[in-house]
């Protein structure tokens, strides 16, 4: 509370954190603004909504967001993973379409940058004095209009999707990569709807996580139906572990790991798997581009391909909060503190992904916040009830 009167939120992104932060605030009676860059929300479970979540209807929906929907949208009594759109057609859009959301929420307006009024970065260290200047958000909509909104908290939820990881060795852009611009695809390609563009045809993939994965088996699928469908799968390690957790108790990512073990033993014709290879070079050849792997002991193939799928996972973007006061993991670039108990735990599988406490989510910035999958910087581990947890900390912090 700032003299008297709730302090006005601004909230970055409207997928499911950033939704439920808005809920929260409804709750809470803070005015808001929910920004979101998409022209809807959930813009980014949007670019990914054919793909089956591993988690159940249960543990996809709060508690808070069943308080608001509509009666009777979700179908809470399916123990089946939705689709992400699933997700929004019945969930996040429905909460988007009530006049309590809507009356905060911009859709195509990105945050281009968060500031504080009249204070750059290097001001007023450890004074505590940064809290009575409120924080300068420079917006951008779609036409390219610019303007400026304040706020007195922010929190940021814009996710990782928008800042996929290069494609080249050590996480840097492979020499060539930037000139194939969008030749190479960086989302897990929904083979219903574009076929053509990956039927018969041969692709590089790069990547060995779940979004490489369910690309590797969808492809594999495809193969089947159509003929000359060729994929060559390069995954960094020899010896894969593709994330399979022992005794893992949810089916779909279990089933998955399984079927990628298979598909790297040979499973499919179509697949084939070049363990141990990272990628040094890309280029254009005669209308389709070559791809130089090398492998652990130094020596290189190359390989040309009609087409390049780079699933290397992605990291939120820090220029955000360049003039703010926010501590990044050096090693994980989430923030400091959470980044630390997470470190701690030891990579721990993202069921057992404990509360940390409202403190981990602080940082030297007052009022502002990292909060969802952004907040795991590079780790994996993120699942949207943790996001929840984080909400409700934040709100319990701010409504003390
Ligand atoms: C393929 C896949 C499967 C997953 N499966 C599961 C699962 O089964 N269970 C689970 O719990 N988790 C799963 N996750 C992890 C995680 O829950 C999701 O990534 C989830 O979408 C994270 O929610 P979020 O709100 O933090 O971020 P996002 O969903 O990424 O939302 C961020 C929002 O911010 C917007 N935005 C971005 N930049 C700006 C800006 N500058 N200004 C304004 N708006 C902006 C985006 O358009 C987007 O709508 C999965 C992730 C992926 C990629």
């Amino acid at each position: 509370m700032t003299d008297g009167r709730a302090a006005r939120v601004a909230i970055l992104g409207a997928g499911p954190i950033g939704m439920e932060a808005a809920l929260a605030c409804i709750e809470a009676g803070f005015p808001f603004t929910l920004y979101e860059a998409a022209d809807d929300v959930a813009g980014n479970l949007r670019s990914w909504g054919h793909v089956r979540l591993f988690t159940p209807w249960s543990m996809n929906v709060s508690e808070r967001m069943l308080r608001h929907l509509p009666d009777g949208v979700v179908p809470l009594d399916r123990d089946e993973p939705p689709t992400g759109h699933e997700l929004v057609e019945r969930v996040l859009g429905p909460l988007a379409r009530t006049s309590e959301v809507q009356e905060g929420l911009r859709t195509g307006v990105r945050v281009e940058a968060v500031s504080r009024e009249g204070l750059l970065k290097h001001h007023e260290i450890g004074t505590g004095r940064r809290g009575e200047h409120a924080f300068r958000l420079l917006l951008r909509d779609s036409g390219d209009r610019e303007w400026v909104e304040r706020a007195e908290v922010v929190l940021d939820c814009t996710g990782t999707h928008d800042r996929p990881n290069p494609l080249g060795d050590g996480g840097i852009p492979a020499p060539g990569e930037a000139a194939l611009g969008s030749r190479i695809t960086r989302t897990i390609p929904d083979l219903e709807r574009t076929r053509e563009v990956w039927g018969g045809r041969t692709t590089l993939l790069v990547g060995a996580g779940h979004s490489a994965q369910t690309a590797a088996r969808d492809l594999a699928s495809l193969g089947e139906a159509a003929p000359g469908t060729h994929v060559l799968w390069a995954v960094r390690n020899e010896v894969p572990d593709w994330g399979a957790v022992p005794d893992d108790p949810l089916p779909t990512r279990a089933e998955l790991a399984r079927v990628a073990r298979e598909l790297a033993d040979g499973g499919s014709p179509a697949v084939e798997l070049l363990a141990g290879r990272v990628v040094d070079r890309v280029e254009e050849a005669n209308g389709g581009i070559r791809a130089v792997l090398r492998g652990a002991g130094g020596s290189t193939e190359s390989v040309t391909v009609d087409q390049v799928l780079s699933l290397t996972g992605s990291v939120g973007d820090d220029r955000l909060y360049r003039q703010l006061q926010v501590h990044e993991c050096y090693a994980t670039s989430g923030p400091m503190k959470l980044a630390a108990a997470l470190l701690g735990s030891g990579g721990a599988d993202c069921l057992d992904s404990v509360r940390q406490g409202p403190e981990m989510l602080q940082n030297p910035e007052p009022g502002f916040f990292v909060l969802g999958v952004k907040s795991y910087g590079r780790n994996n581990t993120f699942l949207l009830r943790v996001g929840w947890e984080q909400v409700t900390e934040v709100f319990g912090m701010l409504e003390a």
